[in-house]
């Protein structure tokens, strides 16, 4: 059967299958650690708002930022390349593995990198990538594409990924996660030793000393950047700070909203290459800083959604995610994030769905360590998918019936009066299992309770008086 191309298609695709279910509880355990941790941290909400301050600051400064850190990190012996898009982005990286004979790349986890499809451009150019984190390697050896910002295989369970390295690695089939970590591990060692290159991506870089840092719990990250003999950080241009007082706070929040962490186990500091009578290291650090639809994102009303740290907080809270999972999104960056970051760089053709992946609960604002406006951004988003004239005939002249019903209080009573009638012969025991035309969607998931026989109104009026 052919993919679902709507979201709503792709969702519809995946409630009530085995991904969702291990989407539902991996989402909701880190939600409880995230909630434990905050709540542990006397001055979470403090830092909070500190976190918000510093980041709407670097997006205020970027332009100065970026060329401050430039000349920092380039006085430290980095080579810093600016890249307008994807396709230059990955021709720059290609060109520097060339240049430096590298066949045998192997990388830590970037979502920048499977935002401009990296690795499909550099195999093109038949280079041999390995992706060293744990959960981008399960996704790479079964052909897959990640489904959470910080946890790739959210939507495996142990059992999957056991029968996973039986078939492709030739294994005995476990599903102890203790020996599935050891047979990656040990996989993965020999491409560490024989790697030319390490791509990374980059969690914060501090403008004061040209310094990037990686944040990671697997310790890919250190031997990602430090093994081979050349580096390669690719930066989305917003992932900046001005000093180091201001990266402190950031990876405060940061992994405390992630993964209910007081702090990542590994943060890595890249500032410059090897130096003179140092035992390792790279001979080359390169950093790309990847526009690729950020200046515009910067120019319009969704700018704040640049501030984002991408600890995944909003899509484990969020309750569509939680029920259909990151593939439903179709795009690298899913969750209430995605909806407002994907129209943004990539157009609303064919993103403008997105937005309405929502019940604008708020819960994704709540929980977000910067304090992010989600709710607002995609009304804002849905608002100009309705002005593009994008939405089904149906639904516009469906909102515009509703709008005239509901602000008039007779008009409302009476349609509440109808639905009850017409809802009697499709409903069994208070519940409507099945509705026909457009909201069948809706009962093809769950049920919907029968407009009761007497409004609340009604029962109030005739029992507690007018
Ligand atoms: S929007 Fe906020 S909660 Fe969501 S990933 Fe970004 S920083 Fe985390």
């Amino acid at each position: 059967m052919p993919e679902p191309v709507t979201f709503l298609g792709r969702a519809t695709a995946l409630v009530g299958t085995h991904e969702a279910s291990a989407i539902e509880m991996g989402a909701r355990t880190l939600l409880k650690k995230r909630d434990r941790a905050a709540a542990e941290f006397p001055v979470m909400e403090e830092m909070r708002d500190r976190a918000r301050a510093i980041r709407l600051h670097a997006l205020s400064n970027l332009d100065r930022l970026l060329g401050h850190f430039a000349d920092r990190a380039e006085e430290a012996g980095v080579n810093v390349h600016f890249a307008a898009d994807a396709e230059e982005a990955s021709a720059t990286v290609a060109r520097i593995l060339e240049e430096t004979g590298s066949r045998l790349v192997v990388k830590s986890k970037s979502m920048v990198s499977e935002e401009i499809e990296l690795n499909e451009h550099l195999e093109a150019s038949e280079i041999e990538v390995v992706e060293t984190d744990l959960g981008e390697f399960i996704v790479q050896l079964a052909g897959d594409t990640p489904s959470h910002i910080i946890a790739p295989v959210l939507h495996m369970m142990r059992q999957d990924v056991g029968r996973l390295f039986e078939e492709k690695l030739g294994v005995a089939y476990t599903e102890d996660p203790t020996e599935l970590n050891q047979i990656a591990r040990e996989h993965l060692r020999e491409k560490f030793l024989q790697a030319d290159a390490g791509i990374s991506g980059v969690n914060i870089a501090v403008a004061e000393t040209g310094s990037v840092i990686l944040v990671t719990n697997e310790g890919n990250g250190r031997l990602t950047t430090t093994a081979p003999r050349v580096h390669i950080a690719l930066m989305g241009m917003e992932r900046i700070v001005s000093r180091w007082e201001d990266a402190a706070v950031v990876l405060e929040v940061l992994a405390r909203s992630a993964t209910g962490q007081r702090l990542s186990v590994y943060t890595n500091v890249v500032t410059g290459p090897r130096r003179e009578g140092e035992p390792d290291g790279p001979e080359q650090v390169h950093v790309v800083v990847i526009d690729n639809g950020r200046s515009e994102v910067l120019a319009g009303g969704t700018a704040e959604i640049l501030a984002c740290i991408r600890c995944g907080a909003c899509l484990n809270a969020c309750p569509v995610f939680r029920s259909v999972g990151g593939h439903a999104y179709g795009t690298v960056y899913s969750g209430p994030v995605g909806s407002v970051v994907t129209p943004g760089l990539h157009g609303m053709e064919p993103w403008w769905e997105l937005p309405y992946a929502s019940t604008l609960c708020g819960a994704c604002e709540e929980v977000c360590p910067v304090r992010i406006q989600i709710p607002s951004m995609l009304l804002q988003l849905r608002a100009q998918a309705a002005e593009g004239g994008r939405l089904p005939g149906w639904l516009e002249k469906g909102m515009s019936r509703y709008t005239q019903t509901a602000v008039s209080p007779k008009k409302w009573a009476r349609a509440k009066r109808w639905a009850s009638l017409l809802s009697a012969p499709i409903s069994s025991k208070g519940w409507i299992r099945h509705l026909p035309g457009p909201g069948r969607g809706w009962t093809d998931s769950r049920d919907l309770p029968r407009p009761a026989k007497e409004s609340f109104t009604d029962w109030w009026r005739s029992n507690r008086g007018s």
